[in-house]
């Protein structure tokens, strides 16, 4: 095999591979690009030639150009060509409707091998699955393949999309560090060592959550960056060490003014993506309602089931299960399941008390309306009053079933809010290919860690209690709404914000709730209280995750299909080796010893 390399020389492409059509027929074109088929047709030789705009057809013929055909000859999948010929229509039976450039082909008359190619682990091909280890490994060679191009391709234009609409609405485009101090937003840190200051470290951002406030202190009105963040966590399928998210920052502003930013943003995202209108405005439900209603702050809406509390109808009451739940302060919730009666077995409707039991709840209690009566365990030691009640309060037909729970409201919610999702795909009622989008609003500024028993920041420790709420922010802590906002696709959390603390008093009463006493505070935060002390406008801001966006909008089912070098779950760049060991200098340079 001849490994003959020629340079491009002056050769200048003219034409993209995939964009050739009929109207080009008669042109002389110059093509650059990779083999992607090569067949041999009694002395004719056809070169699929790829670039990444698609695929043209090489012809490559003994009478036109002896040397053309010779060199074509020479060809392996994935050598990198130039070619140069007139493009042509195909005779009528060789046309390839299924291809955009199927009625043309391009007849060469000279060809260039620019560079050659080992045979590949896999084919440079959509239709060949490849495992993700092997697609990581060699991401250089997936990246050729027309999926994840479309996928890159797809989060280019959402970009331009995000950057044309804020600079639009008068955004600046501002840079903020990589190497900093740590930015808490519930994760563990990448720390960076510094090597002129031994002992001590940079952390990699979280977020630009402070520089994005400082820049509001520094006058620049509004900001946006479309960064990269780093959380070190224990990752799941949508998770990666750094991702990327849309962050943007406004000052003099209250929540609807940044939520009116960015909703038409991302619904005319999905409108141009989609093809179909996307509708507005997206609906706004506080989190207590969400909480109520769905057992979730992110609940996906395209699934037609809702929880209820239906402790009312049990006041009194002589289920004892139930009786005792209420004496201690727990609801009686429940999901109402339309035809769920109906379409569960008797040892499905088990299963369903298995499932709540398995997450901690001690029962579950179910109820199917049947024709001739209501059926359930329970049903002997319900009143008959009881019984009208509920019936008339969940509004329950024939056919149906009522699950009920009588537990503390956090399991409650989780395991009604897990149900409602599998019962409502179960039964049909999930409304697959539309995008309900919302935003959840009036969250709980603190929770209680449950570990520590410490209050902690629902949202982040900058996010600004309801003004009206704050002299009664020490008196009643788990009490207080927040400014926050969280907006929400399908049960999925696209991105949140708020209104920041913008008084340095207000920060250190929050920083003293969550543990922080004012030295420690000043210690870790002092540059942040300092700019609040010095004319700090109010402001607030939201950050969308880029890469969760873009792999909805693709219909992937990982981020890793949207990002261009992905890790795996544990971390590991399989192109690279990253995380790799470093040099005993390097380490000695840094002042640091392995333990
Ligand atoms: N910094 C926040 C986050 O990363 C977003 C924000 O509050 O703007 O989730």
């Amino acid at each position: 095999m001849s490994e003959r390399i020629e340079a491009l020389g002056d050769w200048q492409r003219t034409n993209l591979a995939g964009d050739l059509r009929t109207a080009d027929v008669g042109r002389a074109v110059t093509l650059c690009g990779w083999v992607h088929a090569r067949r041999d047709h009694g002395g004719l030789l056809f070169v699929d030639l790829r670039d990444r705009s698609g695929l043209v057809q090489l012809v490559c013929s003994p009478d036109e150009s002896a040397t053309a055909h010779a060199r074509a000859g020479e060809l392996r999948l994935e050598y990198v060509v130039a070619a140069r010929g007139m493009v042509r229509e195909r005779p009528a039976e060789t046309v390839n409707a299924e291809l955009p450039t199927g009625a043309i082909e391009v007849a060469v008359d000279e060809l260039r091998v620019l560079n050659t190619a080992r045979s590949t682990p896999y084919p440079i091909d959509d239709t060949v699955e490849v495992s993700e280890p092997n697609r990581l490994r060699y991401r250089y060679l997936d990246l050729r393949r027309p999926r994840v191009q479309r996928n890159l391709i797809l989060r280019h234009d959402v970009t331009r999309m995000v950057r044309e609409h804020l600079n639009a609405a008068n955004f600046l485009e501002v840079e903020t560090p990589v190497l900093t101090r740590s930015t808490p937003e519930g994760a563990r840190d990448y720390l960076v060592p510094s090597r002129i200051q031994h002992g001590s470290f940079y952390a990699l951002p979280q977020s630009p959550q402070l520089f994005k406030q400082l820049l509001m202190v520094g006058g620049l009105d509004r900001y946006y960056q479309i960064v990269r963040c780093f959380r070190d966590e224990d990752l799941r399928a949508d998770r990666q060490p750094e991702f990327t998210q849309i962050d943007l920052e406004m000052s003099f502003v209250r929540p609807t003014d940044v939520m009116e930013v960015v909703e038409p943003m991302i619904a005319n995202i999905f409108t141009a993506v989609r093809g179909t209108p996307t509708a507005r405005p997206f609906p706004v439900l506080s989190y207590a309602d969400a909480m109520r209603r769905f057992g979730s702050d992110r609940p996906d809406l395209r699934v037609d089931l809702e929880l209820d509390d239906f402790s009312t109808c049990f006041a009194g009451t002589g289920f004892r299960v139930f009786a005792e739940a209420l004496a201690a302060g727990n609801a009686i919730r429940g999901l109402v399941v339309p035809g769920g009666g109906a379409a569960l077995s008797r040892r499905e409707l088990d299963e369903l008390v298995g499932f709540a039991t398995a997450q901690g709840a001690r029962g579950l209690t179910w109820i199917r309306i049947a024709a001739d009566g209501w059926q359930s365990p329970a049903v002997k030691f319900l009143s008959d009053a009881e019984r009208e009640r509920l019936g008339g309060a969940a509004r329950l037909s024939p056919g149906d079933l009522l699950v009920l729970l009588a537990e503390p409201e956090l399991l409650a919610s989780t395991i009604l809010s897990q149900l409602r999702l599998q019962l409502g795909e179960r039964l049909g009622r999930v409304a697959r290919d539309e995008d309900r989008f919302l935003w959840v609003v009036d969250f709980p500024l603190l929770q209680r860690d449950p570990d520590s028993n410490r209050y902690a920041a629902v949202h982040h420790p900058f996010t600004a209690p309801v003004d009206t709420e704050l002299d009664r922010l020490e008196g009643e802590p788990l009490a207080i709404r927040s400014q926050a906002y969280d907006l929400v696709l399908n049960g999925i959390e696209l991105g949140g914000g708020s209104i920041r603390i913008h008084r340095p008093d207000v920060q250190l009463r929050v920083f003293a709730l969550l543990g922080m006493s004012e030295t420690e505070a000043r210690d870790r935060f002092g540059f942040l209280i300092d700019a609040l002390a010095f004319g700090a406008p109010p402001h607030g801001g939201i950050a969308l995750g880029l890469d969760r966006l873009v792999m909805l909008l693709a219909g992937a089912d990982s981020i890793r299909e949207v990002i261009a070098f992905p890790k795996t779950q544990r971390a590991v760049c399989l192109l690279t080796d990253a995380p790799t060991p470093v040099d005993p200098a390097q380490l000695r340079e840094l002042g640091l010893r392995l333990l």
